[in-house]
């Protein structure tokens, strides 16, 4: 029944106070529990040590008290003995004294038996020198001088108090000596005296008697006898051993006379001791010493008291020293706390425990440490979980990647013997894998030439330790006896008491063609027909074919040397646009197209140069056959202006006849005045250059002039070509509309050319526009700039053009009409492409045609200005500039 309720209070403590314990250790800093535990620790230690030095301390203060006691009892014992002593010795002097033998000298004493003493009272006898009083002795009661039998003779007696009875008139001998002077203390009726006595000569060397002085044993005598005793502290009295009651006391006030010992028990500590050498006393004395016991028990306070604070400061500084103690390994706790936060945060990634919030650092790192175990071990169980992920992971990795490896992998032991052989090498070496296996590689896989090279390789990917790998070219032997070129690399695998080698072995036979065939390749451009160079960054000559000899010559370089200055310019410009450009050179009439090919990656550039000589003579005849095309194309316009101009020529030529047949009239006639005259004259000179203007025309439409480009003003073309067929458009009656741009449209073209195209259109229009009424005849030309070209627009409302036709409009030979050629459209799209322009046709049956024409538009006026007349491109002027430079 009991046990029950113990395990049970056991539990409840456990369940409920020990977490509430816990919990409130945990929250408070372990200085405040130091100091705590060193206050109570201090407490009990200085409680137990208390009462234990306490006892130990009074044990010992008894004992010391005791000895102390003792001492104290004897020195009062033989300062008491030393003053009877000194009465003995006084006794003798004054026994021995001359005088005293000198006073006897002549006595003779009779026999009687009875002798009454003579007494001195007031005066001090002759024979007794005063040397009590200056021995500072007590002064004796009497002083007597007896003879041989002790009968008294003589009594000083200072004072009315006599002799006691006993020894008034005779001395008993017991207190008489003849050989030594005695000194006893003695009970006479109720009081002590002391007696002490000494034998007495006369001079004559006869024994007198004895000096017997008698003392009072008294308050005063005791006194005497303890002079320089504190009576505070102690007191001694004479205590009669046989009741215990006092019979002399230093301080009869104090100890009275006849109290008992028992009587001071309790107010004394009392120490007694049996007077010595009184064997032939009758009375039986002890010397008691008292010591009170209020000052002893003073004493012992203090001492312990001062023990006591002893013991306090000392309990004070252990409680200090052992609470820094506690303070200095909790603060080095803190720290090491705060480390191991820190490292748990930093190295190992827990979450911080929340030590920064304080409390008792060692039930926190208790804490820690039970957290970071299980943090451990679940990291440990982790890991060896993921370790064998990963094993699987990598033993299943290594298995893909034999299977799946391209190339052949190998796994050799110590002895060169295959282990492993994956499905590449089967398909290698044409070896099964369960038959390649214990094979000794060398043996088997490699021909005798190619063994030695092998091995030195192994022997250097030993030394090498994987980096770089034991890598080199090898002849392979597969199964059927063949041999191949294969590339190996060999990894060793170091283990403790194991060398493995893993070789990766490739087929290198493919790449061996290729190379081979880039070889082969590499001579293509050795072989070119065309220039082919390389050059650097830098302008230098890196590479040129045997057919750059040309170019070379016309840059004075060689390979290995610098391009001109130019060129080496023209080299850093493709480079650093990155793209493909074209040069063109003209070298003493060779002419090369180049093209400059970046390869920004190398920092070189190629240049694939043509011939281009032929095919630009081929281009100058195709220009001036379409001149002379255009000529053609000219005269037969100009067989169709010509009635026209005939016509118009006709008018100025009849009106001058008539201005001059009218004058020579007038002549004739004499009325002719000169103003008349002249009047008549001015209009012969204006009609005769009119005609000159019109065969001007006529002149510049059929001369045959070199093609030349220059920058004209369009809208002046279209005007120029409106005075072309004036005449004609006189004879068909119809009015051209002419919309020109206010200003000026500037291109730059061969002005022929173009007054063809723009005849052709016009004609043609003129031509269409014969098919309709004189009042549905329109014609409108309309010139426009904008968006860097020129437009011009010929439109007309003739019959207009069949929408299947339109395709085929600038074909040559196209034409619908009966002595048309079908040339115009043909040579005017030509023309206009040359000049790269657009030229197109948009028709509505029936309703008209118009005609477009652009034309790039000529650049601002100023490079106009220094635009050259010719038609040359810049790679053109380059080749000139070069050549011009070589010429130098
Ligand atoms: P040709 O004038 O010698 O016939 P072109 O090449 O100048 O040669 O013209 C080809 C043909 O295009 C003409 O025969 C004509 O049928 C047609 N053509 C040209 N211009 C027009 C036009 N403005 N209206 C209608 N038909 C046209």
């Amino acid at each position: 029944m009991r046990d029950g309720l113990l395990e049970e209070a056991v539990i409840l403590i456990r369940i409920t106070i020990k977490p509430f314990l816990f919990r409130l250790l945990r929250r408070v800093p372990m200085p405040w529990i130091a100091i705590c535990v060193g206050l109570a620790a201090g407490t009990a230690i200085w409680t137990v040590l208390d009462q234990i030095q306490s006892r130990q301390v009074d044990k010992i203060f008894d004992q010391e008290l005791n000895t102390q006691l003792v001492l104290r009892a004897r020195e009062s014992l033989i300062r008491f003995d030393r003053y009877l002593s000194s009465y003995a010795a006084t006794t003798r002097l004054l026994a021995n004294h001359r005088k005293l033998s000198e006073y006897l000298e002549p006595m003779f004493w009779s026999r009687d038996e009875r002798v009454t003493p003579v007494v001195y009272k007031d005066f001090r006898p002759q024979w007794l020198p005063d040397f009590f009083e200056r021995d500072a002795l007590t002064p004796p009661s009497q002083v007597l001088l007896t003879d041989v039998q002790g009968r008294v003779r003589e009594i000083f007696q200072p004072t009315a108090e006599s002799a006691p009875e006993e020894v008034a008139s005779q001395v008993p001998t017991q207190f008489l000596d003849g050989r030594e002077v005695r000194a006893v203390i003695d009970r006479f009726g109720d009081r002590l005296y002391l007696i002490a006595s000494d034998a007495v000569e006369d001079a004559g060397g006869y024994d007198m008697g004895f000096l017997v002085v008698l003392v009072p044993v008294d308050d005063a005598f005791i006194g005497a006898s303890q002079r320089g005793l504190d009576l505070g502290r102690a007191a001694v009295a004479l205590v009669d051993s046989d009741d215990q009651r006092i019979v002399a006391s230093v301080d009869s006030s104090a100890l009275p006379l006849g109290s008992t010992l028992a009587d001071w028990s309790d107010t004394y500590i009392i120490t007694s001791q049996s007077l010595p050498e009184y064997e032939g006393s009758d009375s039986n004395l002890l010397f008691a010493t008292f010591v009170p016991n209020a000052s002893l028990e003073k004493m012992s306070r203090h001492v312990r008291i001062f023990e006591r604070r002893q013991r306090f400061f000392a309990a004070a500084v252990f409680v200090i020293v052992f609470t820094g103690v506690i303070y200095l390994v909790s603060s080095r706790l803190n720290k090491v706390l705060k480390r191991m936060t820190r490292f748990s945060q930093r190295a190992l990634g827990i979450p911080e425990p929340g030590f920064n919030r304080g409390g008792n650092q060692l039930l926190l790192l208790e804490e820690w440490i039970q957290h970071f175990t299980q943090l451990v071990m679940t990291a440990r169980e982790e890991m060896s979980r993921r370790h064998q992920a990963e094993m699987r992971e990598s033993e299943a990795l290594k298995a893909a990647m034999m299977e799946a490896s391209l190339d052949a992998i190998v796994t050799l032991d110590r002895q060169g013997k295959v282990i492993e052989f994956n499905p590449a090498a089967e398909r290698l070496f044409g070896v099964a894998r369960i038959l390649a296996i214990g094979a000794v590689f060398t043996e088997r896989f490699l021909p005798g030439v190619a063994r030695p090279a092998f091995l030195r390789l192994l022997d250097r990917s030993r030394h090498l330790h994987r980096e770089p790998l034991g890598r080199g070219e090898l002849i392979a032997l597969r199964a059927d006896g063949s041999e191949l070129p294969v590339e190996i690399s060999i990894a060793p695998i170091e283990l403790e008491d194991e060398r493995f080698h893993t070789l990766y072995i490739h087929d290198i036979s493919s790449r061996k063609r290729a190379e081979q065939e880039i070889k082969s390749l590499a001579r293509f451009a050795s072989e070119s027909p065309n220039p082919i160079l390389r050059v650097s960054a830098e302008g230098l000559v890196v590479y040129a074919n045997n057919a750059s000899r040309p170019l070379l010559h016309a840059w004075s370089a060689e390979p290995g040397e610098y391009l001109p200055d130019a060129w080496g310019r023209e080299v850093a410009q493709a480079l650093d646009a990155g793209q493909p450009t074209d040069r063109e050179m003209d070298f003493s009439g060779q002419v090369f197209s180049l093209l400059l090919a970046p390869i920004r990656d190398l920092g070189y550039v190629n240049i694939y140069a043509r011939d281009i000589t032929a095919i630009r003579r081929a281009e100058q005849e195709s220009r001036q056959h379409q001149a002379e095309l255009v000529h053609v194309c000219r005269l037969s316009t100009m067989g169709e202006v010509a009635t026209g101009m005939a016509h118009e020529l006709n008018q100025p030529l009849s009106a001058i006849v008539n201005y001059a047949n009218g004058c020579t009239r007038r002549l004739q006639g004499g009325a002719g005045r000169p103003e008349e005259l002249i009047g008549a004259m001015d209009q012969i000179a204006a009609q005769a250059k009119r005609a000159s203007e019109i065969i001007r025309r006529l002149r510049a439409l059929v001369g045959k002039q070199p093609p030349i480009r220059a920058r004209v003003d369009l809208n002046h073309l279209v005007r120029e070509v409106c005075s072309f067929l004036e005449f004609e458009t006189n004879r068909t009656g119809v009015q051209i509309r002419l919309e020109l741009s206010v200003e000026e449209i500037p291109v730059c073209v061969d002005l022929v050319q173009v007054e063809q195209v723009l005849l052709n259109l016009v004609g043609n229009a003129l031509d269409a526009l014969e098919e309709r009424p004189e009042s549905d005849r329109r014609l409108r030309i309309l010139t426009r700039a904008g968006n860097e070209r020129a437009e011009v627009l010929v439109e007309d409302s003739g019959p207009g053009i069949e929408h299947e036709r339109l395709p085929l409009l600038f074909d040559a030979f196209v034409t619908t009409k009966e002595s048309g050629m079908g040339m115009g459209l043909a040579i005017s799209q030509t023309i206009v492409e040359n000049h790269d322009g657009r030229i197109w046709a948009e028709s509505e049956l029936g309703r008209g045609s118009v005609f477009h024409m652009t034309l790039p538009l000529s650049p601002a006026a100023k490079d106009a200005e220094d635009e050259p007349n010719t038609s040359l491109d810049p790679s053109q002027s380059l080749s000139e500039q070069t050549i011009q430079k070589k010429d130098e």
